[in-house]
């Protein structure tokens, strides 16, 4: 099955609401096996409507509709949507009892155009939609589902939850299934160089992704087909290649956020983790404990940002400083030794750079960045040159600093 989706407002155009039902409709259609191939924002006018759902159900199996359904004179949907089916306005009394009670419980009056919110169109299937005022339509049209719901996310996501996925499943004789992988610390023309004679014999119902954003590149793998054929099998296969063919950069071999996957690998093996950092100003304690559960394996940070922190609170030399700067491998070891001592965790990171955008040398550039990771057993640390830009540097020190970690936990570091 197929679906196409419909998104109505003009506030969707001019960027003022950012369209989150296309997103969350995808991410669900798709987990029930329904590919979405297209997807459409419009404004709410009548000819625009019209023309998308055309191109719509020559496309598309199902055509999901948000938007356009509140009381005020702007919002068209419901009108338009009668119309192209040929139907008539009725009133839907178990709507209106359900519009009444709304305004009841509040203690509001209820005006005319409240009451016209029960009206509905002769020949849908009303979608009861608990959560507000406006119903969710259905129609059932040569051998199409059109569904037209309100724009509002918690009603639309009542009315698809309780009313459309259910249905869709049920008829949907299709699946789609995905795999993702995390690498970190190769562009992605770097890693399409790697992979080209594999991604070259992919078999034709598997297609392969890059997602690139600061410092990684997910990859991901999918695959379509009807329900009876084994396509787990099939795409396990080929994912099983792509993580060895990119073992070097991989991170993690599912689609979670980093420190989701690096607070998933502290827990398992009972490790425990500080951080001291410079440059980052705390950036990678507020990743690290943004994932709920983290104080089982996060014991805490310093933000050492001047020479004095550095030396009071992390031990650092003052000959250290004096001799090779903050930014120096010197520097980063020794924070990493002493906030692992003062925290008494199994690993620590440490960071010191020059985020920009002033404040580079010529030998020490903007960008220039210095990572230490390590544990009692041995401290590593490495020298980046990253960008000009100040908070891209920042990101780009995290992500590389995790990639670290995970290099030595799982090297047994
Ligand atoms: P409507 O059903 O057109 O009255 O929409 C009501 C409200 O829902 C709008 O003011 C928007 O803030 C929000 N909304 C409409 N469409 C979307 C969408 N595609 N994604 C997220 N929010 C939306
Ligand atoms: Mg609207």
């Amino acid at each position: 099955m197929n679906a196409y989706i419909i998104t109505i407002g003009d506030e969707l155009l001019i960027g003022q609401t950012i369209d989150t039902n296309s997103a969350w409709m995808g991410q669900e259609l798709n987990k029930i096996g329904i590919w979405v191939k297209r997807r459409m924002a419009i404004g709410d006018l009548p000819d625009e409507i019209i023309a998308s759902l055309n191109e719509a159900i020559q496309l598309a199996d199902v055509i999901l509709i948000t938007g356009g359904l509140g009381p005020t004179k702007d919002d068209l949907t419901k009108h338009v949507l009668c119309k192209y089916f040929g139907g008539e306005l009725i009133m839907n009394e178990e709507v209106l009892q359900q519009v009444t009670e709304f305004f009841t419980r509040r203690n509001l009056p209820m005006l005319d155009v409240n009451r016209h919110q029960a009206l509905v169109p002769s020949n849908c299937t009303t979608l009861i939609n608990k959560r507000g005022t406006a119903p969710g339509m259905m129609w059932e049209h040569n051998g199409k589902i059109i569904v037209s719901m309100p724009g509002v996310p918690f009603e639309m996501k009542h009315i698809m939850s309780t009313h459309v996925l259910p249905k869709l499943q049920e008829k949907n004789d299709t699946q789609v299934l995905h795999e993702t992988l995390v690498t970190a610390g190769i562009g992605e023309s770097f890693l399409a160089k790697k992979i080209e004679a594999w991604e070259d014999a992919l078999p034709q119902n598997i297609k392969l992704a890059y997602l690139p954003s600061i410092g990684m590149v997910k990859l991901r793998l999918t695959i379509r087909g009807n329900k009876n054929e084994d396509l787990q099998t099939q795409l396990l296969h080929q994912f099983e290649t792509l993580k060895k063919l990119v073992s070097e950069n991989l991170f993690a071999d599912n689609d979670e956020p980093m420190e989701e996957s690096i607070g998933k690998l502290l827990l398992a093996n009972k490790f425990s983790l500080s951080v001291a950092e410079s440059c980052t100003g705390g950036f990678i304690a507020s990743k690290i404990v943004s994932v709920a559960g983290s104080s089982k394996y996060f014991e805490g940070g310093i933000v050492s940002y001047s020479y004095d922190t550095k030396q009071n609170l992390l031990n650092v030399k003052k000959e250290t400083l004096e001799t090779f700067g903050a930014v120096s491998e010197e520097c980063v070891k020794e924070m990493c030794k002493g906030v692992l001592e003062r925290f008494k965790t199994t690993y620590s990171i440490a960071v010191s750079g020059i985020a920009g955008p002033d404040g580079g040398t010529d030998d020490k550039p903007i960008g220039t960045v210095w990572i230490a990771v390590g544990s009692s057993k041995k401290i590593v640390a490495q020298k980046f040159l990253f960008s000009k830009e100040r908070f891209r540097n920042i990101e780009l020190t995290y992500v590389y600093a995790l990639k670290m970690l995970m290099d030595t936990i799982v090297g047994g570091i």
